[in-house]
């Protein structure tokens, strides 16, 4: 039986008040604030997460290094600031080599190696991807070049559904396989809703020989329009039933908060019937709903004394 074929078979069998798994780890990513009132939010929604004890959180780095300063002073403060364990994301675009070599220093304030997806992104302002003449032109390139400076831990972005820009899916599936071979430890998945996308690449990149893990990139949904607008370019499909789910409740905040919830919540029990003990979540800077998430996976918050070492204030 296939590991999918398993996982869906698992969950079906999954009582309702089943026990809850104490076995799951969380990261969160988050995004660099633009504006002051933004950054009171971050912290809010860092402070609340933190509580969860994640393995690590992640800042993105805006394409074409258009964030390049906040997604610093965020890793910065997170390390100043807090006990958590800061990856900052490096993207391939806008920045020659010598520049990431002088990068990585700035990025290693904390002592111990950040963890960061590499990724390139469309340059800004044009349809396609031109790589800097003088720098990285691939993630592959980036991790090989970052591994020369030191030895980061490095994860890279996995697309289940296949980046679109790819010029196809085996193409991509062995794009991975080179980036792990180039010192990658682990991937983080574009997001996805339907679990069995997920099962399927995991069954595929394992027939590669990738071993390493792959970690389901989780995202919450606040706002359908925005998302359906968004998954398109990002190559992550919308499943048929998903726009029913969240008819009608365009002027209804709350009870789409709350229907975004329980999706999650099954795709994640899905998931972990399916094996899987590892989540990222793409919070977009809102702990509300990965926070109830992370509750119904039996991630809790810690003991206060802990808690005081992970926001940095006292017990
Ligand atoms: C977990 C995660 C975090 C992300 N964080 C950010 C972020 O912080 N900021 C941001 O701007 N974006 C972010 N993204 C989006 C990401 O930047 C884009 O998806 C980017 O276009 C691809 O990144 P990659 O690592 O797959 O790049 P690459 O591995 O460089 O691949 C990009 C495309 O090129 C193809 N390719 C690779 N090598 C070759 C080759 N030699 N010839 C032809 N084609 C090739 C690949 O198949 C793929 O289609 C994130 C994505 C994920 C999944």
């Amino acid at each position: 039986m296939s590991a999918h074929t398993h996982a869906l078979r698992s969950f079906r069998n999954l009582p309702v008040a089943s026990p809850l798994p104490r076995d799951v780890h969380v990261s969160f990513e988050f995004f660099p604030p633009r504006t002051p009132q933004m950054e009171q939010s971050l912290w809010a929604c860092i402070k609340r997460l933190a509580t969860l004890h994640p393995a690590y959180v992640s800042v993105t780095y805006g394409a074409g290094g258009t964030t390049r300063e906040r997604t610093h002073a965020t890793v910065v403060r997170l390390r100043q600031e807090t006990a958590l364990e800061p990856a900052a994301h490096l993207t391939c675009v806008g920045a020659s080599r010598p520049d990431r070599r002088g990068g990585a220093p700035l990025l290693a304030v904390g002592h111990s190696p950040y963890r960061r997806p590499a990724r390139r992104s469309p340059v800004e302002g044009s349809d396609r991807y031109t790589p800097h003449p003088d720098g990285y032109p691939y993630a592959v390139d980036l991790v090989a070049g970052l591994k020369r400076i030191a030895d980061f831990d490095i994860s890279v972005a996995a697309y289940p559904e296949t980046h679109p820009e790819a010029l196809s899916a085996a193409a991509d599936l062995d794009n991975l396989k080179r980036k792990i071979d180039a010192g990658a430890s682990r991937a983080i998945t574009q997001f996805f809703f339907d679990v069995s996308v997920y099962f399927r690449f995991v069954e595929r990149a394992e027939k590669a020989g990738i071993t390493v893990p792959i970690i389901p990139g989780v995202l919450p949904v606040t706002n359908f329009a925005q998302v359906v607008r968004f998954a398109g370019p990002c190559g992550a499909s919308i499943p048929a039933w998903m726009p029913d789910l969240f008819a009608g409740l365009d002027d209804d905040p709350d009870t789409r908060r709350l229907v975004a919830a329980a999706m999650a919540v099954e795709q994640c029990r899905a998931l972990h019937a399916g094996g899987v003990t590892r989540f990222h979540f793409y919070t977009l800077n809102r702990a509300d709903l990965t926070f109830a998430i992370c509750h119904v996976l039996g991630v809790r918050p810690c003991e206060p004394t802990a808690l005081a070492a992970a926001t940095g204030s006292p017990a």
